[in-house]
């Protein structure tokens, strides 16, 4: 197999554009110009005539909704001409806008069923592609009045600002040749894997993505020998065939290996643009489930499938790039390159202190509550861990002092060279949120079911507003590197609260966390609020992310979809009960109670009379907690009854209780 000429076959990037649009349609869309209504037309004939190459018959606008999953309504190229015949056509202006309605889709209350209809709007900044032999293509999904439904629009919005503020900052240094700045990302993607038939027969699974019941195994992760072992042939061939198809994708997979939990793996591509990033990582999670089916495997992407054993989290590598490839976060050699990346660092360690609750609210959901601050993943608190040569970097230059070597000079920003920084490796924290890792920031707090939307346009928003004030300060200033180096010490002194290398899940961090005042937002209803604050309001306005309707609409899908997972958690637990624990019990306490009549007084039956006792207190217990679940579909009643129901089934033999228990779900391939 030829795996250069493989990838991105199915994709209409760069080289097809080339190749099959005229010059100077291809010249417009790399500058990101309007394209006229011929242009258009011309690009929708070569993607066709591509397609139909490919043995593609339908196209469709392929969207990102709040759902958090995407949405995709095929519609064939075909058009009736003449008596019974049809050509195959597809029109600019069926690229450029569609009108799917999509009205079912969540919108927050932005839309009332009179204008119910959503529109898509095509974004040609990310590639066109084949997928299940439908032509798919990236859009924007937004109502009548512009108004974004999507997770893709405030995303692209957001790169407009990280691009022209980042520039204003560039053109300080007297750097004039750079055109634009990207944010890059590279998303490490979590998943466990266990065998279909397993999953069919656990309804939680099924219904919530998580088990609600179900006693600890005998052996969970205790021995850590699942992490970086060998891997198994089912999953092997498995990742072998998802990578594949991947790479015809364009989706530049690269890691694969097994993680921490029995049954969980992890997948990692190169890094790219951030909304290539989006769209790539929509896809790893949309294949892993389908190419999972085809091994008879389930595919698990919710972030605490069991309890008790590490959930699933999605690592977020973030940076910025100039468009001849200069990572903005590199260190560099000369003093001019250090004294720039100063800058840019100083700007984030800002960011994430004024806007650690929109980062923390940005990882917000039902399913990674269960994870955050649970040992496996960074607790609720925003800190950034920038390593102890940078850190003592930084205290240096704010206390005004030699850098550690005594008699070593003073360090003068854009004059004298940093010492060489050395990429973390051996200090790496895994516990923090947010680490700096040589030339990027890991946001470790992700969700493993999380589209990483949400999370890179707060990030770039609220970095882009401090190099906003940044450059505000500094374009005043006559003599730049006396500013900046002002600029740059103040900036330390005021936010190096938010500086943190050590253990982030200790108990100790949480008391010294809330003494420098910062915030613990534990669940998401109260980091979710956070959104409506009138500093997140005028955030988002001010860069024109989102308005203050859109902001209102994305909190409330988010509360709903919320309050919605632990409904139907609770009316799934409910069935469980119903349909499983209360019958198993109850044949369990059948056959105990006939043996210990049979045996009368010849035999001793004390364990039969002992189980019996034991299994009648613990359901005794049901019908109280039932009726509380019943009443309040609240997460501590689910807890409550819970136990219960994991006491019984460590009490009644496997062969009685009709749920695949915990060990066999995850030895189960
Ligand atoms: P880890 O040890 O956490 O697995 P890696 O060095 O393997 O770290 O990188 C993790 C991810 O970071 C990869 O997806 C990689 O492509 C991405 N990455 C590397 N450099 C950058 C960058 N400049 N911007 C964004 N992501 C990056
Ligand atoms: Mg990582």
């Amino acid at each position: 197999m030829n795996i250069p000429e493989l990838f991105g076959c199915m994709v209409f990037g760069d080289a097809e554009m080339q190749a099959r649009l005229p010059a100077e349609v291809y010249a417009a869309i790399k500058q990101g110009s309007r394209l006229s209504t011929a242009m258009a037309n011309t690009v929708a004939a070569a993607m066709k005539d591509w397609a139909l190459e490919h043995g593609v018959t339908h196209y469709t606008h392929w969207f990102q909704p709040m759902t958090g999953v995407t949405a995709e309504k095929h519609d064939s190229f075909i058009e009736p001409v003449g008596d019974g015949e049809v050509i195959m056509k597809f029109s600019g202006k069926a690229l450029v806008c569609g009108e799917p309605d999509a009205s079912s889709l969540p919108s927050g209350g932005l839309r009332c069923t009179f204008e119910a209809r959503g529109y898509t709007a095509w974004d040609p900044t990310a590639h066109a592609f084949i997928k299940d032999e439908t032509l798919c293509i990236p859009t924007a999904f937004c109502c009548y009045n512009g108004e974004s439904l999507d997770k893709k629009t405030p995303l692209l919005r957001s790169m407009q600002a990280i691009n022209e503020q980042a520039l204003r900052v560039l053109r300080l240094f007297g750097n004039e040749q750079v055109t634009h700045v990207d944010a890059t990302v590279g998303a490490e993607q979590e998943y466990f894997l266990i065998d279909k038939a397993m999953f069919l027969q656990r309804p939680d699974l099924i219904h919530t993505g998580r088990t609600l019941l179900g006693a600890p195994p005998p052996k969970g992760q205790e021995l850590e020998d699942h992490y970086f072992g060998a891997i198994k042939p089912r999953v092997s061939a498995f990742m072998k065939e998802l990578d594949l198809e991947l790479w015809k994708l364009g989706v530049p997979s690269k890691t694969r290996h097994n993680e921490t939990a029995p049954a969980q793996h992890e997948l990692a591509p190169v890094f790219t643009t951030v909304n290539t990033a989006t769209d790539h990582n929509q896809l790893v999670m949309e294949l892993a489930k389908s190419i999972a089916e085809r091994h008879n495997l389930a595919c698990l992407l919710h972030e605490k499938p069991f309890a008790g054993i590490n959930g699933s989290g999605k690592h977020n590598n973030w940076s910025l790039s100039t468009n001849s490839g200069q990572n903005l976060f590199e260190p560099g050699d000369t003093p001019h390159e250090n004294a720039q990346f100063l800058l840019f660092l100083t700007a984030v360690i800002k960011a994430v202190d004024d806007y650690q609750d929109l980062l923390r609210a940005s990882a917000a959901s039902a399913g990674n509550d269960h994870r955050l601050g649970a040992h496996e993943a960074p607790p609720a608190i925003i800190s950034l861990f920038l390593g102890n040569e940078l850190t003592d970097i930084l205290k240096a230059i704010e206390m005004g002092e030699d850098y550690q070597a005594p008699g070593r000079a003073r360090l003068k920003i854009g004059v004298s060279s940093l010492p060489r920084i050395p990429k973390d490796s051996t200090d790496r924290n895994r516990t923090s949120p947010m680490a700096f890792t040589g030339n990027k920031f890991e946001f470790r707090m992700l969700g493993s079911a999380f589209s990483i939307a949400g999370p890179n346009f707060v990030l770039n928003t609220m970095v882009a507003e401090v190099l906003r004030q940044f450059a505000d300060e500094l374009e005043q200033e006559s003599d730049f590197t006396a500013a900046l180096n002002t600029l740059i010490q103040c900036t330390i002194k005021a936010h190096k609260r938010i500086l943190f290398n050590g253990n982030n899940y200790a108990q100790e961090w949480t008391l010294e966390a809330k003494l420098r005042g910062l915030s613990n937002l534990s669940d998401t209803p109260s980091a979710l609020q956070v959104m409506l604050a009138p500093q997140s309001i005028e955030l988002f306005a001010r860069h024109a992310v989102l308005n203050e309707s859109e902001l209102h609409a994305r909190h409330e899908i988010l509360m709903q979809s919320y309050r919605k997972t632990i409904h139907i958690e609770a009316l799934t637990m409910l069935m469980l009960v119903k349909d499983a624990v209360i019958p198993a019990c109850v044949a369990y306490q059948n056959q105990l109670s006939e043996l210990y009549q049979r045996k009368g007084s010849e035999f001793d039956s004390s364990l039969e009379r002992n189980l019996l006792a034991k299994i009648a207190d613990l359901s005794a217990k049901l019908p109280e907690q039932i009726s509380a679940l019943q009443s309040e579909k609240s997460l501590a009643a689910m807890a409550a009854l819970r136990q219960t129901c994991d006491a019984l089934e460590a009490l009644v033999p496997q062969q009685l209780w009709p749920l695949p228990s915990y060990a066999q779900l995850l030895n189960s391939i």
